[in-house]
Parts: structure tokens; sequence; C-alpha cells
């Protein structure tokens, strides 16, 4: 249903190192809160959105033909719930209300390219 910090979008596989998890009490026990570097099962594939921009998801390598659409739905609950944990001291509303606008008006046509992402995060053209 949702995104879970540090795995694959589609199948929810844990492909980051985990640093830190949240505690046993809390509403996402279990879950990683600090992610580390990828495993070398991350891969990020390349979406083609319908207003010709790109997004890139964290897959598995497993997960080579997922349901794009059903995706595309978690990442935006996943976006609007993260609302919930934003510390309204430090986030910026207005960035934050237009990327989930962005996502909830665009969908995604297909993959144009995949990647592993320890590739990806090493290849200085990445870097700014
Ligand atoms: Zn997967």
């Amino acid at each position: 249903m949702y995104k879970l910090n540090g795995c694959c979008t589609n199948c929810d596989k844990e492909v980051f190192e985990a640093i830190e998890r949240f505690p046993s009490d809390h509403k996402r026990a279990r879950e990683m809160s600090v992610a580390g570097p990828p495993t070398d099962d991350a891969v990020r594939c390349f979406l083609l959105l319908t207003d010709g921009s790109h997004a890139g998801v964290t897959l598995c390598k497993d997960c080579d033909d997922p349901d794009l659409m059903k995706i595309w739905q978690k990442i935006i609950r996943t976006q609007a719930r993260e609302e919930e944990y934003r510390n309204p001291q430090t986030s910026q509303p207005k960035n934050r209300i237009e990327s989930l606008l962005k996502f909830a008006n665009e969908a995604p046509l297909g993959i144009i390219g995949a990647r592993p992402l320890k590739e990806v995060i090493d290849d200085p053209r990445n870097r700014i």
C-alpha cells in the first residue's frame, strides 16, 4: 500500500542497508528510518511521464516488469502520508505541495532505462 523506506517500490524487498529502524512502538515499526548505501539488488529505473519529463524509482533486480500505475499510486499515497512525519519548523510546504501535485497530475508511460543504483551513484556525471 505504501512505499517502505529503503525498499523496492514494487515488492518491498530491502534494497538499502538499514542504518536505523523505527522503534517497535512506532507506527512504522521495523521499517528503516535511516537508509545507508544501496545493496547490489538496487536498480534505478527511469520512467517517462506524460508531460515528457522523467522520474527515477528504485526497484530490486527481480522487479524488471512492474505494474507502473500500481507503483505510481503507491508513490503518491506515500508522499501524501509523509506529510504526517515532517517537521513544520524545517519543511518547505510550497515545494512539498508542488511535488505532490506534479506526481498526482502525471502518469508513467514506460521505463526508458534501468541501471544498478550503485552505478548511478558512482557516476561522476550525476554529481552537481
Ligand atoms: Zn522488487
